[in-house]
């Protein structure tokens, strides 16, 4: 073997260890920063080392200071495992290096590029013609889908924003639940479109459709987003669409949905319901590293109108276009980026259409399983209406919640994250791997028992 196969093999038999590891070992870090830092060693070499050797540092040294994101036991944000063949497609995408800015450059991955984004739509119920874009997560969607929007309303009103840029331009409105994830305020700050305006929400984080139809229509009428929600990060709640959807279009909004993991549902018969409705939107943004399990970094920005979203993130040379989607680079803010799609096409063509609606119904059944153990702490309650994969609970206090939460994580049986919720602390549950199964939950259970037990 060459220096390379030998780092490759090196590689792959730290990469089983880890895996095989995670069934049984604690789920939080073990190591500091600064244990990690001594294990590597900060002084940068006066020459070279062996591609081999370099590869058994960083595993060996960095072993202890790993967190076990990809456990069965990990709830906390909300953070997917890797599927298998996401993960082994992964390595082969670095191994092919492929740039995919153009259709004619790395034909494999515009031909898998088409075909995960076709089967996608198809998935998620969305409009079969839409653009799909491949970005590093859901806040770039975001940031993607909204910069269509942001330009389209900007030009239904006479105004350039590619050419003349914002200043001087007619403001644009943009109206928000008040309970919408932080990552649709830093899209908006990176849009120049400031704070948006908030629109009331109910006790599970919905934007109420009659105060967000009396906002819209407040006031002359102005170029306006609306961004709504499929699946609240606290309750997994997801915003009526129907309604405000209708409401939006009345006022002649640009409609967009954040639902980085909250769109899947619509790939289950059990749960489309969620997302009735939501259809109806002009962009969409979700991710592929929460519910669909690919490894990091890929979200999918999802725009109706394939020529909105090229006008604001594609090059303005006509002869570029190829294609009446566009090139890959079209639909995303990067030039120069990895083959995304890989790892997408391989977890969708591993689980088939079944295979998805499985892993929802599957994340959703183990959320209510542990709605219903909670439950049954007496000092525990569960706070939220457990519609979808997310969790909240509560025991008795705000200090006493944080007290259990605390003594969980030093038991390292499972990572759950802590949070605010409706005024009060909350052990906060999202259940997004694909791997977790009933026992994981079980032990979960058991840990949280302990914790409140205090043994
Ligand atoms: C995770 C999340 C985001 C941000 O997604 P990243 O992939 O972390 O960029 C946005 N919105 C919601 C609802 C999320 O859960």
């Amino acid at each position: 073997m060459d220096a390379r196969e030998t780092a490759l093999q090196q590689a792959y038999e730290h990469a089983v260890r880890w895996l095989a590891s995670l069934s049984d070992r604690r789920v939080p870090a073990d190591a500091s920063v600064d244990d990690i830092v001594r294990a590597l060693g900060a002084t940068l070499p006066s020459g070279p080392s062996t591609p081999a050797d370099v590869v058994d540092l960083l595993a060996t040294a960095c072993e202890p200071g790993l967190t076990a994101f990809p456990s069965g036991r990990f709830y906390g944000f909300v953070i997917g495992g890797t599927e298998p063949a996401a993960l082994a497609a992964d390595w082969l995408v670095s191994a092919w290096d492929q740039n995919c800015v153009l259709r004619a450059v790395s034909p494999a991955h515009t031909a898998v590029e088409d075909i995960a984004g076709m089967w996608l739509l198809d998935l998620l119920g969305l409009p079969e013609d839409s653009a799909v874009g491949f970005t590093t997560g859901a806040t770039m969607a975001n940031f993607t889908c909204l910069a269509a929007g942001r330009d389209t309303v900007l030009r239904r009103s006479g105004w350039n924003v590619a050419r003349d840029g914002l200043a001087g331009g007619p403001p644009v409105r943009v109206v928000v639940g008040q309970d919408r994830h932080m990552a649709v305020d830093l899209a908006l700050r990176y849009l120049g479109l400031g704070e948006p305006e908030t629109v009331t929400s109910d006790d599970q984080g919905r934007i109420e459709a009659g105060a967000l139809r009396r906002a819209l229509t407040a006031g002359e009428r102005r170029p306006t987003i609306v961004v709504l929600q499929a699946g609240d990060i606290h309750s997994g709640a997801f915003d009526p669409f129907v309604e405000t959807i209708r409401a939006a279009r009345e006022a002649d909004a640009w409609v967009h949905v954040d639902g980085a993991f909250g769109l899947w549902a619509a790939a289950s018969p059990a749960y489309a319901h969620l997302t009735a409705g939501c259809a109806g939107a002009d962009s969409w943004a979700t991710d592929a590293h929460k519910t669909l399990n690919v490894p990091y970094d890929c979200g999918l920005a999802v725009v109706r109108d394939p020529s909105a979203v090229r006008a604001a993130m594609g090059q303005r040379g006509d002869y570029l276009i190829q294609h009446e989607h566009g090139d890959p680079f079209d639909k995303v803010p990067e030039l120069s980026r990895r083959g995304r799609a890989f790892t997408v096409w391989a977890a969708l063509r591993s689980l088939g259409r079944s295979g998805v609606t499985d892993l929802v119904d599957r994340l959703c059944r183990h959320a209510a399983s542990f709605a219903a153990g909670i439950a049954a702490i007496e000092e525990a309650s569960v706070l939220n209406d457990v519609v979808f994969t997310q969790v909240c609970a509560g025991f008795g206090s705000d200090e006493r919640t944080d007290e259990v939460l605390t003594r969980l994580l030093d038991d390292g049986t499972a990572w759950i994250s802590g949070s605010t919720w409706q005024g009060r602390r909350v052990m906060r549950i999202s259940v997004s791997n694909w791997s977790t199964t009933e026992d994981d939950v079980t032990r979960t259970l058991d840990a949280i028992r302990r914790a409140c037990a205090g043994t």
